[in-house]
């Protein structure tokens, strides 16, 4: 049985990638007003995708959050040949946020998932990678916030984040369900649903440019968030009997 459903929040909630390539572009053009709209975006994307693996580094505890993005930043000027000083950081520091904020949007199979959870009474909370502080104010953006008071589980909440075990088991605690009661959904294959699934949880990879959803065992693979209510449904016993969705509701997003 599930008796509890766990979210990843980046690209699961809200199309973070997508702002931050709005966003770190817009910025750059602001910065670098005579550096052109390839650059605009090559350094955006750099700094989104992060090729160092500084936020792998965040996760793990071995750096700040503002260590983290000043090594993505001072990476991605380099590659483009950009100017860098400690006053430009700062600068794109203070421009980023608020374009990333307005942005940032919920998918549109956030809310009816919600509303159904609330409707059958199962508990809902949040395990992200990002900060405390980030957390709050992407929730906060897109109105999901009040939506999601309870169990919000951060990278900063034991200090390292998933795909370790304890902070699965930590949010797990924190919802009142053990792991084997709980549904995690996230869309990293690594750190989301093999962390999950290592930890103990039912674990679905949510991939929405999939066109199909399918589950076996305690591993699903779903191509949007409205498939969510099938698998709580269909796991009546340890696992789940071999399943699919064809598609019928993958266009909603
Ligand atoms: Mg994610």
């Amino acid at each position: 049985m599930i008796q509890a459903l766990l979210l990843d929040a980046d690209d699961t909630l809200f199309d973070t990638g997508s702002a931050m390539l709005r966003s770190g572009s817009g910025v750059a053009a602001e910065l670098w007003p005579h550096a052109g709209p390839v650059v605009w975006d090559g350094f955006a994307r750099r700094f989104r995708d992060d090729p160092e693996g500084e936020f792998g580094s965040y996760t793990r505890g071995e750096i700040s959050f503002a260590e983290m993005r000043s090594r993505r930043f001072a990476a991605s000027t380099a590659a483009y040949g950009l100017a860098l000083d400690a006053g430009l950081r700062d600068r794109f520091e203070e421009a980023y946020h608020p374009r990333f904020r307005t942005a940032l949007r919920a998918y549109d199979d956030v809310l009816p998932l919600l509303e159904w959870a609330g409707s059958v009474g199962l508990p809902v909370g949040v395990l992200t990678n990002s900060s405390d502080l980030a957390t709050a104010a992407k929730l906060a953006a897109v109105g999901l916030a009040e939506r999601l008071p309870g169990a919000v589980v951060t990278r900063d909440t034991l200090g390292f984040g998933k795909p370790d075990a304890r902070v699965f088991e930590h949010a797990c605690d924190v919802l009142g369900v053990g792991v084997s009661g709980t549904l995690y959904v996230g869309d990293d294959p690594v750190v989301d649903a093999g962390g999950s699934y290592a930890a103990g949880l039912w674990a679905a990879l949510l991939d929405r440019s999939a066109t199909t959803s399918a589950w076996a065992g305690r591993r699903a693979t779903i191509a949007s968030l409205a498939v969510v209510p099938d698998l709580v449904s269909g796991a009546t016993a340890g696992e789940w009997s071999p399943g699919q969705d064809l598609g019928r509701r993958t266009g909603h997003r």
